[in-house]
């Protein structure tokens, strides 16, 4: 955490609001009423004006906007956040707040511009250990600031865990609750915000509520997939079940796309939580000639094949490789191989080409850390990374392999990372909530997770334009995943029929739109 200034708690306060002030409009500082009870709260002291505090909260993973906030909250407990919120919607001028997780937006969406960033992370410091509790039915009560890593190890002491996942673990639990939260779990048990029981959310208005299905519905619905914009998520109860011991890791490559999505597909039709066949993760993404044939988020195939590998990439230009996961345990170990010899029996990746490894739970879900602490050693890890994300319907999915994959992609030869393409199934879904998703009932994620130059990251970015627009030019629906709009038009047609509800629920617990400005949804220029 940054040094603290020792300034007297007013003295702070009224910086903050004459520097909001002269940063909101023209508003002249002579106009603020500073209200008296700001002046009286104890929150200045958590407050840090201080260049490293003001730097840190300014970027974000994407390391492509950068935007200074007034002062950033080192937040002791939710009353600060309260605090805080309530200072900004009872002030003449109302100025911005973002809560920000781990900063691990690529576009800004935790800054606040002139504002003031909250560090949800700092109320990991007062805790004492206790941000998870896990509770006597299948859930765990999860402070929002915490990571899913530890979220995972917490769980795992009960012999517990959430059915779903992302697939990079460093995330916190509110910040991707505000997006959706998926992986290649989503198929069966659905994206994270599918497996939530009940919120704590600190309105745009500084009121502390609990909701859920039951109460406050409209709230709880709102927060889930709402992108930061209706209140502050200072707590989740988090469904959990019986936790697995292994996982059976299996890749197989394709050279065909049509073969390769038939059988994603195939796979992931046997979705029952409960049904015994299917599989607990799929996902997919493409194999190019990028120098190497692992990525930050996994080294999986034997050296000893990395040349038969290579040399279908070669001949093929792109190849598509499937890869599932099956858990087991003790009693279930003696069935597994024949399970999975039964499901995979009929799919048409390339003979001889299915790799398979054995690995523990948590080695499985926490694959992408390795590659994470590699890139870092190697000053790799903070580079730019103009990420697109992308939903799209499984009925122009082959389009798209062709529009984009084979045409503009390798075209323009400069993709480096990862690109996933995986479908999951609609039904696991909750419309009721803010996450938007395309209509079908079964449709595909596509993630170019690019890293690039300091210098060459707008290339990348013409490139997400240029699929952009392609899928516009051929009327392929696509919603961004992560999404970032540039002006109002761009998130009404985001939202589409969702739109009104969006921005009724924002009138009701935003009306100050004080809340995430950095998503530029309410505020844009
Ligand atoms: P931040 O970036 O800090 O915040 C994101 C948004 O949520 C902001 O608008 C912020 O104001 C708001 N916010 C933050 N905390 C709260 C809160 N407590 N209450 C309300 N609003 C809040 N996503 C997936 O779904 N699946 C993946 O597999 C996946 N892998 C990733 C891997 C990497 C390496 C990275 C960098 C990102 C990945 N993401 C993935 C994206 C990730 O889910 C989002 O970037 C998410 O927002 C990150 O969480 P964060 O804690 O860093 O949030």
């Amino acid at each position: 955490m940054a040094e603290k200034f020792p300034i007297p708690t007013y003295i702070i306060i009224i910086l903050i609001i004459s520097r909001l002030i002269s940063t909101i409009g023209n508003s002249k500082p002579s106009n603020i009423l500073v209200p008296h009870k700001l002046l009286t709260l104890d929150i200045g002291a958590r407050l840090h004006l201080d260049p490293a505090a003001i730097k840190s909260a300014s970027s974000d993973y994407g390391n492509i906007f950068k935007e200074n906030p007034v002062a950033v909250l080192y937040p002791s407990s939710t009353e600060d956040i309260v605090a805080l919120v309530k200072a900004a919607y009872n002030s003449s001028v109302p100025f911005k707040i973002a809560a920000k997780g781990r900063g691990h937006s690529v576009r800004g969406q935790a800054m606040a511009d002139g504002g003031v960033v909250v560090e949800m992370m700092a109320l990991k410091n007062y805790r004492n250990g206790n941000g998870i509790t896990v509770g006597s039915g299948f859930y765990a009560d999860v402070a929002g600031e915490q990571l899913w890593i530890d979220v995972l190890n917490a769980t795992l002491e009960h012999g517990l865990a959430p059915a779903s996942w992302t697939d990079y673990l460093y995330l916190t639990v509110g910040g991707t609750l505000s997006n959706a939260g998926i992986s290649g779990q989503t198929f069966r048990y659905g994206p994270q915000i599918s497996n939530v029981y009940e919120l704590d959310v600190v309105t745009g208005k500084g009121e502390l509520m609990t909701c859920s299905a039951l109460k406050n519905s409209e709230l709880f619905y709102a927060a889930l997939g709402g992108l930061g914009q209706f209140g502050i998520i200072t707590r989740a109860r988090i469904a959990l079940e019986p936790a697995p011991k292994r996982v059976k890791w299996v890749r197989m490559l394709y050279s065909d796309f049509s073969s390769f999505s038939r059988d994603q597909e195939y796979l992931i039709s046997m979705n029952g939580r409960r049904q015994k066949q299917a599989l607990d993760y799929l996902e997919g993404t493409l194999i190019m000639d990028q120098g190497s044939l692992d990525n930050w988020r996994s080294s999986f195939f034997p050296p000893s094949d990395h040349l038969k590998i290579i040399s279908q990439v070669k001949t093929h230009a792109i190849i598509y490789c499937l890869e599932v996961a099956k858990y087991y345990d003790d009693h279930t170990q003696s069935t597994l191989h024949k399970e999975l010899q039964t499901l995979f029996k009929g799919l048409s990746y390339l003979p001889g080409f299915m790799f398979e490894k054995d690995v523990s739970y948590v080695e499985f879900l926490n694959r992408v850390r390795s590659g994470e602490l590699k890139l870092e050693s190697q000053g790799l890890w903070e580079v730019p990374h103009p990420w697109l994300n992308l939903f799209l319907p499984k009925s122009r999915i082959s389009d798209f392999n062709k529009g984009v994959f084979r045409d503009i992609v390798l075209k323009r030869n400069i993709t480096t990372g990862p690109v996933l393409v995986y479908p999951m199934n609609r039904n696991k879904w909750d419309d009721r909530m803010s996450a938007v998703i395309p209509d079908e009932d079964v449709f595909y994620t596509v993630g170019f997770l690019h890293s690039s130059g300091f210098d060459e990251w707008e290339a990348f970015d013409d490139q997400n334009k240029e699929i952009l627009k392609f899928c516009e030019n051929a009327g392929i629906k696509v919603k961004q995943y992560l999404p970032y709009h540039r002006n109002k038009e761009e998130w009404i047609k985001h939202f589409g029929s969702k739109w009104n509800t969006f921005a009724q629920r924002k009138a009701h617990f935003d009306p100050k739109m004080i809340l995430s400005p950095g998503q530029r949804i309410f505020n844009n220029i």
